[in-house]
């Protein structure tokens, strides 16, 4: 399938069963924001508990936190966002549209879009730094003295509390503070359905480690980071790891790398890992007169921590694990359209079908849906043919489909559905919460 094709069908899979909307969508749309559906709110929250697994319940060296969107704006200055947090802009002369100027060649002309921006009768202004952080005013006087920001990123937060952390939990280096949240860029351009928008959401974790292991845990968290997406079922043609060259590297990071997916627009990044070496805790240090330093007992070495940084963006790793799961095939000669979740990221875990109403089918269907729903997202539908069921819950990408039928009355067991294979085996019904939890273990 051509990709435009592809991704316009993925976009539609997710307006008509519930994923993604347009924002303010009844009032014509707010370009570059979303909101996320029944189905979409549950994916995304499955993503965002499986991060939170594996950066912080699972590990002993990982605490989390949940800092404030908006923060004091002395905070921005110190790491750079006021000054630095900019991207190049040109307008077009002729129909006012504005482009970034560092990624003319991947734009179009609104006008013309078989074209670039400029190739047009259209004249470009010179590029102009634009900063990027959304600006407000906090209580009820609108002047300078009141500005505030809302956060580009959930890093700093993690920064400026690096000494509350350190003061009242039992942390020492080498541990990580993780952090999600929602952040803000006014984006000049924002592109392909939720990859880039203008408010979406981050999971990130800076790890602090004694000044001369910071390249080894750089190597750790890389790799570390790129197997939590193939443990979420992305397939390796489909992520790459890209290392950045020494002069793409910001002036105070020590190696980055990019985990790279393959999506239908191409390649592109997903999460960055970054050993941004002491400059964030040097520099408020710096600004506040406050000692950021660790001072190791064992060793009576006295030093600011290095940090290394995965940052991921929830709402990316979401259109990266809706592509990958995005699937056309044909079951018993009919086209169906299915979602290949891993079982932990999938809205619904099971769909729970009475064959018939009558009979006690749909009662005894009732008693297992209000059993397994004390534990799982489950879905009853009663209505319709079996197999449109079947191809509904596809649709949605829950794995497993559990038929109740006259058997089970008989001897207690139902159909259970692979949606991938289609395979159907029969299971008693006194095993389907430790069975299902079985599936949904791992990563
Ligand atoms: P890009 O080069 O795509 O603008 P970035 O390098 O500026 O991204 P970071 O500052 O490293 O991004 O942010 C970490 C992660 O946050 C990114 O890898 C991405 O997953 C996510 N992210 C950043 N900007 C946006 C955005 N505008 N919309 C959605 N996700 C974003």
């Amino acid at each position: 399938m051509a990709t435009q094709e592809r991704m316009e069908q993925l976009v539609a899979l997710c307006k008509r069963r519930g994923f993604v909307f347009q924002s303010s969508e009844i009032y014509g749309g707010l370009k570059s924001c979303w909101d996320y559906g029944p189905l979409g709110v549950e994916l995304k929250r499955n993503v965002k508990e499986a991060w939170w697994r594996s950066m912080v319940r699972r590990r002993s060296d990982i605490v989390g936190i949940d800092c404030s969107i908006l923060m004091h704006p002395k905070v921005w200055e110190t790491s750079g966002h006021v000054a630095g947090f900019n991207d190049p802009m040109v307008d077009c002369k002729l129909c006012k549209a504005r482009f970034r100027a560092d990624t003319i060649e991947n734009q179009n002309c609104p006008k013309k879009p078989s074209l670039r921006p400029g190739q047009c009768e259209g004249e470009l202004t010179a590029p102009r730094q634009f900063n990027l952080m959304f600006k407000t005013h906090m209580g009820p006087i609108d002047d300078a003295s009141a500005v505030v920001y809302l956060r580009p990123e959930t890093a700093q937060g993690i920064f400026v509390n690096f000494k509350n952390v350190v003061d009242t939990s039992r942390v020492k280096p080498p541990f990580g503070i993780a952090q999600q949240g929602k952040s803000f860029r006014n984006e000049i351009v924002t592109e392909n359905f939720i990859f880039r928008s203008r408010e979406f959401e981050q999971m990130e974790m800076e790890f602090f480690v004694p000044p001369t292991d910071g390249m080894k845990w750089y190597e750790y968290w890389r790799d570390e980071r790129y197997r939590w997406f193939t443990d979420l079922g992305i397939q390796p043609e489909n992520l790459r790891l890209r290392e950045h060259a020494s002069d793409e590297l910001a002036h105070y990071s020590a190696a980055c790398s990019d985990v790279e997916y393959q999506f239908p627009f191409g390649w592109k990044e997903l999460e960055g890992i970054a050993n941004r070496t002491d400059f964030d805790l040097k520099r408020h240090s710096e600004a506040t007169g406050k000692d950021l330093a660790w001072f190791d007992a064992t060793t009576r070495e006295r030093y600011i921590p290095h940090v290394v940084e995965p940052a991921l963006g929830v709402d990316r790793a979401c259109l990266a694990f809706l592509c990958e799961a995005f699937t056309e095939d044909e079951i018993e000669g009919e086209k169906r359209t299915v979602l290949r979740f891993h079982p932990s990221l999938a809205p619904i875990k099971a769909g729970i079908f009475p064959l018939v109403k009558k009979d006690g089918l749909a009662d005894l269907a009732e008693s297992i849906e209000t059993e397994l729903k004390r534990e799982f997202a489950v879905f009853y539908d009663e209505s319709g043919a079996i197999g449109r069921r079947y191809r509904r819950q596809d649709e949605c990408g829950t794995p497993f489909g559990i038929t109740i039928d006259y058997q089970s009355k008989d001897d207690g067991t139902v159909t259970m559905r692979h949606r991938d294979s289609c395979r159907q085996e029969r299971l008693p019904i006194a095993q389907l919460r430790n069975w299902l939890r079985d599936q949904l273990l791992g990563a």
